[in-house]
């Protein structure tokens, strides 16, 4: 017998409700009772996006709805910016690539923010430029963007603003309207504390306008249709429909206790994290831009980093995620995000020290889950 932990940004532990709610038997799509339902979850949605526009839900993966951006967006030849700082932000050039888009890229170093005013500065100088492809939190290195800052110096201009918040959303502040985020974009494994399988953007008017006149060629993805179909409250394609009906407990969930204390518990998670990594003597990778969803830590000199994550997993049971590309096996990342509480992270540090001390790091045992349960007596 093991108990499985699961720490990775996506995807997340699954609260009860939402597990029970998958289990019912399933129903037809075109009836009153799933529109019911369908309604029920746009609406929930507009309130964890923060936003009045319409909010699509998509029978995929987050990407699926990346690429829905990218297609329904522009047209071969047009340029966009892709903010590049980790693997997701080379996702938007990679999109880009795919669908002739020329991706003006902006290099960010790993583990470090995007500064606006590069994005301001680009923009300028290229009038064309009709897209810029963000990430709120870069969930490779643990990064978040400000996106507040970039919203505001993309509405002075003719360019639309998409924000990859695939891991952000439900977890930290992404204030779609407010902040002049065109499209945002997520899934469903990660803050919203459901299975892998469904993707959400969200529209504005702006880029509605892009959506009707682009000319890339589309389909499945288009959001035109998905436009007509949500007016009468329907989709173009058979939804998710279990997974819809577990997004309206999800959704319920974060409703009862209100986004802003969805946060302040995501923070509350984050900061007993970092204080318990600097506690064990380790560094954070990306100190001055951590995000409250993912702490991505540096593997200490000399140990095998690809190892330590395997034997928490394989060995104990909990599962954290290592470094993609090029940082493989030079970090490990614990998530926070969704269904996580104190004794999931006290779990999770626990075990990260049991196996630590195996490998033969030196630290004083005890010191990552003290400076944790500090911060949680708090
Ligand atoms: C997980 C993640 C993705 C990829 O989402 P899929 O659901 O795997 O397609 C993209 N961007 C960010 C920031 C993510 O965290």
């Amino acid at each position: 017998m093991r108990k499985n932990y699961l720490l990775t940004p996506g995807p997340t532990p699954l609260p009860p409700q939402v597990c029970e709610s998958m289990a019912r038997p399933i129903i037809h799509h075109r009836t009153p009772q799933f529109q019911a339902i369908l309604k029920e979850a746009t609406e929930g949605l507009k309130y964890v996006f923060q936003t009045e526009n319409p909010v699509f839900i998509l029978a995929s993966s987050g990407t699926g709805a990346m690429e829905a951006a990218v297609a329904n967006l522009l047209s071969p030849g047009d340029t966009a910016i892709t903010v590049q700082g980790g693997k997701f932000g080379e996702r938007w050039t990679e999109l880009c690539k795919a669908y002739g888009v020329n991706a003006e890229i902006i290099d960010v170093e790993w583990g470090k923010a995007v500064d606006p005013l590069e994005i301001k500065k680009r923009l300028s100088a290229n009038p064309k430029i009709k897209a810029v492809f963000t990430t709120l939190c870069e969930t490779s290195t643990g990064v978040t963007n400000d996106i507040e800052a970039i919203g505001k110096i993309i509405k002075e201009t003719e360019a639309v603003l998409v924000v990859d918040a695939i891991s952000g959303l439900g977890a930290i502040d992404i204030k779609s309207d407010a902040w002049y985020c065109d499209m945002v974009i997520s899934g469903s494994q990660k803050g919203l504390m459901l299975p892998p399988g469904m993707g959400f953007i969200s529209v504005s008017p702006k880029a509605f306008k892009l959506v009707d006149t682009a000319k890339t060629p589309r389909y499945y993805f288009d959001l035109r249709k998905a436009k007509k179909a949500i007016e009468k409250t329907d989709t173009p394609f058979t939804p998710a429909v279990t997974l819809i009906i577990a997004l309206n407990e999800a959704l319920e969930m974060i409703r009862q206790d209100g986004l802003e204390q969805v946060f302040l518990r995501h923070k509350k998670m984050a900061s007993a994290a970092r204080a318990a990594m600097k506690g064990l003597g380790l560094a954070l990778f990306a100190p001055d831009a951590a995000s409250d969803v993912v702490t991505a830590v540096k593997v200490p000199e000399g140990l095998d980093g690809e190892k330590l994550v395997k034997t928490m997993r394989d060995t104990y049971g909990v599962t954290i995620a290592g470094g993609q590309d090029e940082m493989k096996g030079k970090l490990f990342r614990i998530a926070h995000m969704g269904y996580i509480e104190e004794f999931d992270i006290i779990a999770g540090i626990s075990c990260l020290e049991k196996v630590l001390a195996q490998m033969g790091y030196k630290f004083d045992l005890g010191a990552g889950v003290k400076a944790a349960e500090e911060v949680f007596l708090k």
